[in-house]
């Protein structure tokens, strides 16, 4: 069993790291929030006062946090995690970051010895809570294969994908099917609706066809009942758009589709919508033609 750190406890950190806890790892905790820390205290994790603290008790030291600035602060900053580190510890950041500020954040690593590997999550909540979230890493063979025995204790699949920054590579994938999934199911039911059928009787239709995806059967019920209740935030699929759209310009890639997505969830922001769930993308279609995407009374 590892000794392992863990930094930043929100809605993904806390059950990830239940669920060490469970596999039987002993497990120092470390978040900005005092009541998030003082619930995973009460979980059975030891209590961790710093991000550097935490390093110096931890043989594998994992990061769940917002954003790339954030890691940056946590792993770069003072007091922080490369500031207690000793040589050959290993850190695992989980969080969706810009795959550019992996790289940087791994290379910082590698000048003290200190191993890294990106390791962003898919599955949001319900599969952080079960252990069953799918993990796709960047890193070398020999930190992944390190990593990789813990990382199970928290995801069902665990892929190593490439290099460090592979990971968020991945990761900015998925986000961009998934939004633009969302998307086009708001076009696609607005006309429905418009034409006077029952929205969830059309994709009751379609579910078992070539449209059918987990997108749909996750978040179709939820606009349909008009159930925002996050989930995965707005704002948080805002960010990895963003870094989706800093990663293609570095690598002179178009991504027109992803920059569409990203100006409505801009829009969902700025009428403070930024805390609902990610299928209040389909209500900025719904606006454009005035259609609410419910059943029929
Ligand atoms: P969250 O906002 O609930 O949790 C983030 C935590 O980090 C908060 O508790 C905050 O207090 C803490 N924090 C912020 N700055 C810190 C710092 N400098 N040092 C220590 N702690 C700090 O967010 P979340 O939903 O748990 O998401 C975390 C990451 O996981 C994000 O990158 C997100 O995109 C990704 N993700 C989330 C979901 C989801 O469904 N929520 C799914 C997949 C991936």
């Amino acid at each position: 069993m590892a000794k392992v750190g863990f930094i930043g406890l929100g809605i993904m950190g806390r059950p990830m790291l239940g669920n060490l806890l469970k596999a039987g790892h002993e497990v120092v905790a470390y978040g900005i929030n005092a009541a998030k820390l003082d619930a995973c205290v009460t979980d059975g994790a030891q209590r961790g006062t710093s991000n550097r603290d935490v390093a110096a008790r931890s043989e594998v030291v994992f990061t769940m946090l917002p954003d790339g600035p954030e890691v940056e602060q946590a792993v770069l900053g003072e007091d922080g995690v490369l500031a207690g580190a000793r040589a050959g510890t290993l850190v695992v950041d989980m969080s969706s970051i810009n795959p550019l500020v992996s790289q940087k954040i791994g290379a910082a690593c590698a000048e003290k010895q200190v191993e890294f590997v990106d390791a962003p999550v898919s599955g949001g909540e319900p599969k952080a809570v079960e252990g069953t979230l799918a993990i796709m890493v960047g890193g070398s063979d020999a930190a992944f294969h390190r990593a990789e025995p813990l990382l199970k204790a928290m995801g069902s699949k665990v892929t190593l994908t490439g290099p460090i920054g592979a990971g968020n590579v991945t990761k900015l994938a998925n986000q961009i099917m998934v939004a633009c999934n969302i998307a086009a199911m708001g076009e696609a039911l607005s006309l429905s609706t418009r034409c006077g059928l029952d929205p969830q009787v059309v994709l009751n239709a379609v579910k078992g066809g070539l449209a059918g995806s987990t997108v749909l059967d996750a978040k179709g019920p939820m606009l349909i009942g008009r159930n925002f209740k996050p989930g995965f935030k707005v704002r948080l699929h805002e960010k990895d758009l963003r870094n989706a759209l800093l990663t293609a310009e570095a690598n002179h890639v178009a991504l027109p589709l992803t920059s569409l997505v990203q100006q409505m969830l801009l829009s969902l922001l700025s009428e403070g919508k930024g805390d609902l769930d990610h299928s209040a993308i389909a209500t900025v279609l719904e606006k454009l033609s005035n259609v609410t995407i419910e059943r029929p009374s």
